[in-house]
């Protein structure tokens, strides 16, 4: 975001849906994403995470009605501030070498305190959920993703059923996922509380292409207790460019 952030503040840069528009675009493209993972330089990059919150790529309001402002305001700038404050607190204490990206650390999660799990597990989904969104986005994926759909659920109708079982079964609070497997397999499953498939201690494991949020955080200002009604909302936002994206470079 170096070269946004240098001409004009990023609430200019994003004053419009066609310039937020604009922005999701060059996310796709992988020019913003290469930004955050100019680390290692690899087309990966797209799949490491940063250990500091990452600027919303749009505005609050810009989810509506799918998302109301005011829940994405506090979800922002509340729920995932805190996770990521805590995780800043986690890593210092149990000293871990933050050039290595986040993703080490929850692959070995195991080895650390549930401070660590709980938080590095928060910031990581956070991170990826505001990526997966994006204002005019929905409808249905393209290309190699398409085709990867189809091949391991049968259709895409058949890969949302069960995503949307997935997100509306999980009891309590946790995500659900679509992730590719170390079979290049495509996969839907839930994780409780924070947890991730990135973390060894998860039963369900994969690279996280597309979470859910089902915390009742996320919801239940605009949705109350109706989660099924929300999980259908959430369709209508999913950014398909950046889970495209990120299945390119989990399947290189
Ligand atoms: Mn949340």
């Amino acid at each position: 975001m170096k070269g946004l952030e240098n001409g004009l503040s990023r609430r200019e840069f994003l004053s419009n849906t066609s310039k937020a528009s604009l922005a999701i675009g060059l996310a796709g493209t992988g020019i913003l994403s290469a930004c955050a993972g100019d680390a290692n330089g690899e087309d990966k990059a797209v799949l490491v995470t940063s250990f500091t919150q990452t600027p919303l790529a749009y505005d609050y309001a810009a989810l509506a009605p799918n998302i109301d402002a005011m829940t994405m305001e506090i979800h922002y700038t509340k729920h995932a501030a805190s996770y990521a404050k805590s995780l800043g607190e986690a890593i210092a204490d149990e000293k871990v070498d933050t050039n290595k990206p986040l993703e080490d650390v929850l692959a070995e999660v195991s080895k650390y305190t549930t401070k660590m799990r709980n938080n590095g597990g928060g910031h990581y989904n956070h991170e990826l959920f505001w990526k997966v969104m994006a204002p005019n986005a929905g409808g249905k994926p393209t290309g190699d993703l398409a085709a990867a759909i189809d091949s391991s659920f049968g259709s895409f109708d058949e890969f949302v059923s069960q995503f949307d079982t997935a997100a509306k079964t999980r009891f309590g609070s946790g995500w659900a996922w679509l992730v590719v497997g170390a079979d290049k397999k495509l996969a839907v499953g839930s994780t409780a509380n924070q947890d991730n498939p990135l973390m060894d201690v998860s039963d369900f494991k994969g690279t996280p292409l597309l979470g859910l949020d089902v915390w009742e955080h996320a919801y239940y200002l605009n949705y109350q207790n109706k989660r099924p009604d929300y999980v259908s909302a959430f369709w209508n936002v999913v950014n398909w460019n950046t889970v495209a994206e990120r299945f390119a470079a989990a399947s290189v």
